[in-house]
């Protein structure tokens, strides 16, 4: 449990670790957290020969609410975020869903923008970052670029970020009115990665149908999968209990062709995919139409 030996750096500003990365490129990882990094390190499943050290960014630890949402540096501990009152308000779905990330002492190191850049299909903030259209801030030591959380996630733990990329931080764009969200997941132990996710954003139109919705799983696939089919079903329709066992059905069915592994089938998977749909859609629908008792009201 020793990694390969590496050159460490730790830089005080992120200007200074992004000329690093422009120097050393592909021999070289960024350390935040290390929740991720560190144990692959030590297996010897990653060998970098550079390790450029984060925790000195102060800089990229901050959560602002803007005029257009909510911005989360990227070195923002996920703790931090759990507990932010702006969090909260501006995406509720982040502090519904956050605590799932396993224990409070991984949430305490681990950083958003490390799990945002692990790209682990089991992770719950890429799902959840694809569902609430954030868009990510990257840079290289010569240009910035916004990338949507969409086409961030390009395969298995890989992004669009380049070698001499680094995250620097998330936009999360206003909850619009008469919205409702929900995060469901099921794992074996509280804290443990999950077996499947989902999180779900809902916005009624004034006479209470479908106006826009989300479906976003994870640990169905590769990265965050976003259950389009459903969602194309959804819209225009008023979200009954029938609406919702549709829209359910064909997210399990037909939006989503989940791996078996060590961990579960890819039916059991598909099954826990239908009915976890289902009560997300069903709480979102409650908190966009304003129901209290919902944990929630509309927006
Ligand atoms: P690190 O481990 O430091 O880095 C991870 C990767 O991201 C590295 O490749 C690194 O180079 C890269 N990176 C980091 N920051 C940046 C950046 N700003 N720009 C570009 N690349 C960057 N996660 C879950 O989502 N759900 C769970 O249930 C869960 N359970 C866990 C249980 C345990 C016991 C442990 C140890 C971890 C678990 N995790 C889980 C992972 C945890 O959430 C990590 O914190 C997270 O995946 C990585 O964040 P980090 O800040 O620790 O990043």
């Amino acid at each position: 449990m020793k990694p390969a030996p590496f050159r460490y750096f730790r830089p005080d500003t992120a200007d200074e670790a992004l000329e690093l990365l422009a120097e050393y490129g592909s021999q070289a990882k960024l350390l935040a957290g290390g929740q991720s990094l560190i144990p692959t390190m030590n297996f010897r499943l990653s060998q970098p020969a550079v390790l450029i050290d984060l925790n000195r960014l102060g800089d990229l630890a901050w959560i602002e609410e803007a005029r257009r949402g909510l911005k989360i540096g990227a070195m923002t501990r996920q703790r931090a975020a759990e507990r932010s009152d702006a969090v909260r308000s501006g995406a509720p779905l982040l502090s519904e869903a956050i605590p799932f990330i396993s224990h409070p002492q991984v949430r305490n190191r681990g950083t958003i923008g490390g799990s945002l850049a692990h790209a682990d299909p089991a992770a719950e903030l890429p799902a959840l970052m694809v569902a609430l259209d954030a868009q990510f801030l990257v840079r290289n030591r010569g240009a910035e670029r916004r990338v949507p959380a969409a086409d961030f996630y390009t395969g298995l733990f890989a992004t669009a970020l380049a070698e001499d990329e680094m995250l620097l931080s998330v936009e999360v764009p206003k909850v619009p009115k008469r919205t409702g969200w929900a995060f469901e997941e099921i794992s074996r132990r509280h804290g443990d990665y999950a077996l499947v996710g989902v999180a779900t954003t809902l916005t009624l139109d004034r006479k209470g149908r479908c106006d826009d919705a989300r479906i976003v799983l994870l640990s169905v696939g590769e990265g965050p999968v976003t259950a389009s089919e459903a969602v194309a079903g959804l819209k225009g329709q008023e979200p009954t209990t029938d609406a919702v066992r549709l829209a359910a059905e064909v997210t399990a069915t037909r939006d989503i062709d989940p791996p078996s592994d060590i961990h579960a089938s890819s039916a059991y998977r598909r099954q826990l995919a239908r009915v976890l749909t289902s009560r997300a859609l069903t709480r979102a629908a409650a908190r966009a139409r304003g129901e209290r008792g919902s944990a929630g009201e509309a927006r």
